[in-house]
């Protein structure tokens, strides 16, 4: 199967905006058993997008189009490749109905060039819902040849070429994907390249690639395989080599985040916890509050930002704040002992640093854990933005505590 992928949009030409739309769909082109073997960028020009639609039709079997999908007059995408198809477009009540719901939704009436975005061709047309947009895309199918057409924004189109998509070209390769997303938190990007280069580079099923997020790394491992048996047996023996290599810094083989995993093993564990934070100010309470049904363990969470409410709420000792400010790993170690003991819970969280910034320490910060058979506290040196070290913060907490969990 043969694919190309047209990208409109006339700031995309010009420059102005970075094509990501097309590298995050090439890649995954291949894994599925599609041949990619041309891009085209075309501006918001009907005539020059006609050409390029009937060029890429004649040499492909599926065409991929990102953006143009909007309401105004230089949004031209869907009626171009439809005519180019020799497809009429007819309103679709029900996606009419749905635009002036989302409008409702913000207090706000569409306005009549919206009803463009209801027009579809009336057969051999598959619509693409569009949860995060106005424009849902569609899948134009005629003479074996498919035209796909997605909105523009990539918060849009990513989801949508995810889960609608990559399953219609898998169906229509007859490839399937199976994926494991490890999570790391413990080693840089570049540290899990460099110590997994020899698999990155040699494997082609399943194949690895790495992505970053704040403070962890995420490391895809994805195979081809005609169904579930053969694809967990090409991928276990890889998750299990990883493993091997990095040992408890890899936290989750299926994407679950910190939160999470600590949830989830204090649920089955039954055990409960409490939060006292001064640098990350309810952050910490908040990753375990979000999470639905942490009412069975989650007891009290307390900000304590002031030297004040240190002493008042947990009981640290003034002594240990003169003399070693709040700041300090003793300090810490006070905060989590106090709220374990305050909270009667199993496990007691604690944070205190410098998120900036202003100050001259600015990236040190302390967290601790209480647990029923001692206190640990853990000292980092963290950089970037007060948020970014706030945020930091919070994992290295979490990660402290699902070590500890992971270990019962
Ligand atoms: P909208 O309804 O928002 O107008 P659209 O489908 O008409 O969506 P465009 O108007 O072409 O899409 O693009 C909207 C925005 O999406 C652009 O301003 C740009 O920020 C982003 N965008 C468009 N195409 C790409 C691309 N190929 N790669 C990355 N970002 C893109």
């Amino acid at each position: 199967m043969i694919a190309e992928i047209i990208c409109v949009g006339t700031e995309l030409l010009m420059g102005q905006i970075v094509n990501t739309n097309a590298q995050f769909m090439a890649e995954k082109l291949a894994p599925l058993g599609v041949d990619l073997y041309r891009q085209q960028v075309v501006g918001d020009n009907p005539q020059r997008l006609t050409e390029a639609v009937l060029t890429a039709l004649s040499r492909s079997d599926v065409v991929l189009f990102s953006g143009g999908l909007g309401p105004t007059e230089d949004d031209l995408t869907k009626e171009t490749v439809a005519a180019a198809m020799g497809l009429d477009l007819v309103l679709y009540p029900e996606e009419w109905d749905r635009i002036v719901e989302r409008f409702k939704g913000f207090g706000r009436k569409p306005t009549p060039n919206n009803k463009k975005q209801a027009m579809f061709p009336s057969k051999n047309c598959t619509i693409l819902p569009n949860p995060r947009g106005t424009a849902p895309g569609c899948l134009m199918e005629k003479d074996g040849k498919a035209a796909i057409l997605m909105p523009g924004p990539p918060r849009e189109l990513r989801p949508m070429f995810t889960d609608y998509v990559m399953p219609y070209l898998e169906k229509r390769s007859g490839h399937r994907l199976y994926t494991h997303m490890l999570r790391i938190f413990g080693k840089g990007e570049s540290d899990v390249e460099y110590e997994l280069k020899d698999l990155i580079d040699s494997q082609t099923n399943p194949t690895l690639a790495t992505y970053c997020e704040t403070g962890e790394v995420k490391l895809r491992i994805t195979a081809q395989a005609r169904d579930d048996a053969e694809g967990e047996a090409l991928l276990s023996p890889v998750v299990d080599e990883v493993e091997r290599r990095f040992g408890d810094v890899v936290y989750s083989e299926n994407d679950e985040e910190l939160s999470a995993v600590c949830h989830r093993l204090l649920l089955e564990q039954g055990a409960t916890l409490s939060c006292a934070e001064s640098c990350t100010g309810g952050l910490l309470s908040s990753a375990f509050v979000d999470m639905g049904g942490s009412s069975a363990y989650f007891v009290e969470g307390d900000v304590t930002y002031a030297n004040e409410a240190k002493m008042g709420s947990l009981g640290v000792k003034a002594e240990t704040l003169e003399r070693f400010t709040a700041v300090s790993e003793e300090c810490a170690r006070e905060m989590a002992v106090g709220m374990r003991n305050k909270a009667r819970t199993d496990y007691a969280l604690a944070t205190t640093g410098y998120a900036g910034p202003d100050g001259e320490q600015v990236g040190l910060v302390y967290v601790s854990l209480a647990a029923p058979d001692g206190v640990q506290v853990k000292e980092l040196h963290l950089t970037g933005d007060r948020n970014r070290i706030r945020r930091l913060a919070v994992l290295h907490a979490l990660d402290l505590l699902r070590r500890e969990l992971s270990l019962k």
